[in-house]
């Protein structure tokens, strides 16, 4: 029998598709997504057709984990179901050389938030599920305005 400290829990992804399926906790999430090749506006996550110029010739590609913080909020109210423990933020982040995404920053790391700020998206811990997996999603945690 194996203890619960060495048990290596398989990850799930909250949604399917969303990110290169992970190794490992706090690894870097590639989103993927797509760029049209008509116009090179980028998507995430997928589309049939581009939102910019209605082409269809959609390019599927994994983004890079990094990007700049656009704008955020700090929640210090739990919001009935959620999993996130507050205070934690809810931030847009452009992807370089991508979209911009909608995440959030755990309580451990929202200190370091600020405009324009970087960051690196990451896969992180959500929840556990009932069958003992460990489900994740992706997460942005600022790299370079951490108090310390
Ligand atoms: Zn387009």
């Amino acid at each position: 029998m194996t203890s619960e400290a060495t048990r290596e829990r398989t990850l799930v992804p909250l949604r399917e598709g969303m990110f290169r399926t992970p190794g490992r906790l706090d690894s870097p999430a590639g989103l993927l997504g797509d760029r049209c090749r008509n116009c090179g506006e980028a998507f995430f996550p997928r589309r049939v057709f581009c939102a910019a110029c209605s082409s269809g010739d959609m390019e599927d590609v994994e983004f890079p984990s990094m990007g700049t913080i656009e704008t955020f909020t700090i929640v210090r109210q739990q919001p009935p179901n959620s999993v996130m423990e507050p205070p934690y933020a809810i931030v847009r982040v452009r992807i370089d050389n991508g979209p911009s995404v909608q995440t959030v920053v755990p309580a451990e790391d929202v200190r370091g938030v600020g405009i324009g700020g970087r960051a690196e998206l990451l896969v992180r811990r959500l929840k556990e599920d009932e069958a003992g997996n460990t489900v994740v999603s992706f997460m942005a945690r600022p790299i370079d305005q951490q108090e310390r």
